[in-house]
């Protein structure tokens, strides 16, 4: 009998129940029963399901409240001394709202102190608290929430299985602070942190635990030779717990780490059968013939119903050859999908049908373990031929594929890539017609969507506000946008996106390919929640999707309005997309949509046009050896969309994030006229990468942070251009915010723009 399990459930609840509750409590609305009530509600709800769907185990860890890595640094003691939380370590219970401290900064209860940072986890959308690492760090037993629950689970009658960050992907996650932090070796904590995980596991079997997961993604990245004796030493260690473990890699292969993993004393191995499915013959060859396979063939990234006819052509032999060492589940946690496809009230069953969220793929994991039994009933044949069925109407349906998209892409030549002019020409005829200043001021996109903007949007959703009444709201935001930007004295304007619910959504809502759900939630990060389109067909545009706006912004005044567009790649990279053609390709048929609409940007007499690709950085994949065949199509796209554009429009990029010095190449190779950054916060060190590679054309580094309230002071941002200055050549800067400002409120806005507009006449006339 093939075992049939999840590496983890989604923890939010089909109602973003989780969310609810959490920030309640942080708003003081309910308390701590409360809130520990709703976290054991979900968990009984998620496991029922689980038991329910029929899997074998129920998965008991992957519960947090905020973030499963932040739930081992707690469990581990790790954390820092800022949060004052000694005591609670010693006695062996971190306080939850010294979690959420760590994770936000402040609680209902506890001093507030600086938040932990946090980041993408591996190459997916989800954020997670990283662990901090110091010197001669001590660990101890310090959370008894995993026993708990495991408890809990066993009185509800489960069988269980528990799920736990690996040691060595913990620290790998983690950084090293306080002095000599970038020389800090990480592993010189593994010890202690071993000595942990002795007492947890040790404890786990005294509850009667049999299996626990121990979730090694650190392991489809490129390890240091000393990391791959890690885990040697790691777990040859903890292969002396009294229980089974299963070592669970996923998000990719395992490259050149096979052997590696494959040779760890465990007794079971977990494989990402979706990503990387050419590994698995490999792993069979040289599995020892007592250890378990657990094959993740259930897509745990995307929304795409299985093939499950084809997986269980693929299976079958695998499963006579390992008989119930054999396990199946989807290829990661499932953290990463949408809750439960049942919800969705308003998709058409067509596009249902070709659908599966979390709740099916347990579901789907199931059925496919039974269908590689000897036997199966008439209505497990009959859900199977279902399944067939819908996935020959997909791949045959004419919402998918359209001929008029594959004739274009495949017209696509070299040059269409190429603006007219190298930038040394263009920039003559952009100063010609813009005529700017030096030190231009501009700003990023987005301004306050205020109470008023999202009330009327509402309405308009609601059907309460006719579309006439609504657009005319939007113009008026517009035009007074146009007033503030003009009486702060700016040089370049924008329109200030009013009209956009969000920057991918807008654009996906205008083109053909895209579909939209009501409660298709995934969580990012602690309470928050995207919800990704999904974008299931060939994209094409139908009409323009901004010039209506941006036209109507440039009438208003006479100084450059520039338009503002999503990138190809942040589209691609913020959606579901299609797993029947490779993403470079849908990323293409995007890029084709974007070059129509900078082709009637300009046509309206729009002189600049800004590209917002703010995901282009996180859409590197994991191992090093893959990032130029990604950054060569990723570049490619960009320019697709913006060389349609002649050599006196002016084409603008911006990105939010702080590392370029490894991609700088491909930054230069987008060949934006202008590029706007972040880099208010590291002191312009950032412009240290564009310098030494000798970046040729203009860059806008954002003079101050606006995740932060506070108005920035004129003198600060001219010091820090006269830094930006020293790397680069003054006519080529501009003077810009580090992002957008919608999340910001006009209060805090006008007088900051106002000190930066007066920055830039200080830079003026010194310069
Ligand atoms: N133009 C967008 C804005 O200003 C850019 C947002 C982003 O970089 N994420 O909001
Ligand atoms: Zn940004």
């Amino acid at each position: 009998m093939t075992i049939a399990h999840v590496l983890g459930y989604p923890r939010i609840g089909a109602d973003r129940e989780l969310k609810k509750a959490s920030e309640a409590y942080w708003k003081g609305d309910i308390d701590r029963q409360d809130l520990e009530a709703e976290g054991r509600e979900l968990r009984r709800r998620h496991w029922a399901a689980q038991r329910e769907a029929g899997l074998d185990l129920v998965t008991v860890g992957d519960f947090a409240f905020y973030d499963q890595v932040l739930n081992v640094s707690t469990l581990l003691g790790a954390v820092p001394a800022r949060f004052g939380a000694e005591h609670e370590v010693a006695r062996g219970e971190v306080d939850l709202d010294t979690a959420f401290r760590m994770a936000r900064g402040r609680a209902p209860s506890g001093e507030p102190a600086a938040a932990c940072e946090m980041t993408k986890y591996f190459d997916t959308n989800y954020h997670y608290l990283v662990p901090e690492l110091y010197p001669r760090q001590r660990f101890q037993l310090a959370s008894t929430r995993l026993f708990d629950e495991v408890a809990e689970a066993r009185e509800q009658g489960h069988a269980v299985k528990v799920a736990l960050t690996g040691p060595l992907t913990w620290l790998w996650l983690g950084k090293g602070r306080g002095d000599h932090a970038e020389a800090f070796d990480r592993l010189s904590l593994l010890d202690g942190v071993l000595e942990v995980y002795d007492q947890v596991l040790a404890r786990l079997a005294a509850q009667g635990v049999e299996w626990v997961q121990l979730d090694e993604p650190a392991l489809v990245q490129d390890l240091p030779a000393d990391w791959k004796q890690a885990y040697e030493r790691a777990y040859h260690r903890l292969q002396a717990a009294p229980l089974k473990l299963l070592l669970a890699t996923y998000f990719g292969g395992l490259g050149d780490n096979l052997s590696l993993a494959v040779g760890l004393p465990v007794d079971g191995l977990h494989l990402d059968a979706v990503r990387a499915p050419e590994q698995v013959e490999a792993v069979v060859d040289r599995l020892l013939p007592h250890k378990v396979l657990s094959l993740g063939v259930i897509d745990g990234r995307n929304v795409w119903r299985a093939d499950l006819a084809a997986l269980r052509g693929r299976l079958v032999p695998l499963a006579t050859r390992l008989g119930d060492r054999l396990w199946l589940a989807p290829s990661c946690s499932l953290l990463h999908v949408p809750v439960d496809l049942a919800a969705e009230s308003e998709l058409d069953d067509e596009l249902k049908g070709w659908l599966a969220f979390a709740r099916q793929k347990l579901d789907e994991t199931v059925l496919l373990g039974r269908a590689l039994g000897a036997r199966l009933s008439a209505d497990d044949e009959a859900r199977l031929a279902e399944a067939g069925v819908a996935l020959a109407a997909r791949r045959g349906s004419p919402r998918i594929h359209r001929p008029a998209v594959a004739e274009r892409l495949a017209a696509v030549r070299d040059a269409d890539s190429e603006r007219a002019s190298p930038y040394v020409d263009r920039v003559r005829a952009q100063r010609r017609r813009l005529d700017l200043p030096l030190f231009p001021t501009t700003t990023i996109g987005s301004f306050p969507q205020t109470a008023e903007i999202r009330a009327a949007r509402r309405a308009h959703k609601a059907g309460e506000l006719s579309c006439a009444d609504y657009e005319a709201r939007m113009e008026a935001e517009i035009e007074g946008a146009v007033r503030r930007q003009e009486a702060l004295g700016l040089d370049m304007l924008v329109h200030g996106e009013a009209e956009r619910n969000d920057m991918v959504e807008y654009f996906g809502e205008r083109l053909d390919g895209f579909a939209f759900t009501r409660f298709g939630w995934v969580q990012s990060y602690g309470s928050r929640c995207v919800k990704p389109p999904i974008l299931f067909g060939d994209v094409a545009r139908q009409a323009p999707m901004t010039v209506r706006w941006s036209e109507r912004a440039q009438s208003l005044t006479d100084k450059p309005m520039k338009g503002m567009l999503t990138g190809p790649v942040t589209i691609l990279q913020w959606s579901f997309v299609r797993d029947d053609q490779p993403r470079a390709t849908t990323c293409r048929q995007i890029a084709l949509a974007l070059r129509d609409e900078v082709a009637d940007l300009e046509a309206a007499g729009i002189q600049a046009i800004q590209i917002d690709e703010p995901a282009l950085r996180e859409g590197l994949p994991l191992r090093q050896a893959e990032w130029q065949g990604y950054l060569d199509w990723a570049v490619d796209c960009f320019r697709l969309s913006a060389a349609v554009a002649a050599d006196a429009t002016q084409i603008h990029t911006h990105m939010c994030y702080s590392e370029f010095n490894d991609i700088i190449g491909a930054i230069a190779a987008l060949d934006a006229d202008v590029i706007t950054i972040e880099t208010s916060r590291s002191d312009m060190e950032l412009l240290d990468a564009f310098r030494d590679f000798a970046y040729p054309n203009e860059i806008g580094p954002g003079v101050y942070d606006i995740h932060s309230p506070n108005i920035p002071e004129v003198d600060w941002m001219v010091a820090l251009m006269d830094k930006a200055a020293e790397r680069i050549p003054v006519d080529r800067l501009w003077v810009n915010p580090d992002c957008g400002l919608k999340t910001r409120g006009w209060a805090e806005v006008e007088p900051a723009l106002a000190n930066m507009v007066e920055a830039a006449r200080v830079l003026r006339r010194r310069h």
